[in-house]
């Protein structure tokens, strides 16, 4: 088994060339004595792609049963796919991109407007409290 503490031989990510890479162990559970096997590892990929005046986050996540099976698919990425298919795979990637920060500015909506509620129901709330504490006197 790999150490994790030991930085693997990933080669640099295909989009970014660069980033920070790491493989971690899931699943393990506490046996009584010390942990199980873990159930698989996955690999998390953060770095910045360059994008108009600023950056766009590059982030990749997947799983394997083994850091050599993450090692090695992390690895392959790059080797076989002609250069219009990473183009291709790099729009697909955009397109999705834009997808989640589309669905993250609806969840961001959802969750301001559920401040806004609260804050009314704190209102009619304290004003219920208030006749409530004039009817008791
Ligand atoms: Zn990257």
């Amino acid at each position: 088994m790999t150490n994790e503490n030991e930085a693997p031989d990933l080669k640099p990510c295909p989009f970014c060339e660069g980033g920070e890479t790491r493989i971690e162990p899931f699943g393990q559970t506490w046996m009584g004595q010390k942990y199980s096997e873990p159930q698989f590892y996955r690999l998390t990929h953060h770095g910045k792609l360059p994008e108009g005046d600023g950056f766009e986050t590059c982030h990749i996540q997947f799983r394997a049963k083994t850091p050599h099976d993450l090692v090695y698919m992390w690895n392959d990425t790059r080797a076989d796919l002609p250069d219009d298919h990473i183009a291709e795979l790099e729009a697909q990637n955009r397109e999705l991109r834009m997808q989640v920060i589309a669905s993250d500015s609806q969840a961001q909506m959802a969750y301001e407007e559920q401040g806004q509620l609260e804050a009314k129901l704190a209102r009619v709330t304290g004003i219920a409290n208030l006749i409530a504490g004039r009817m008791m006197k």
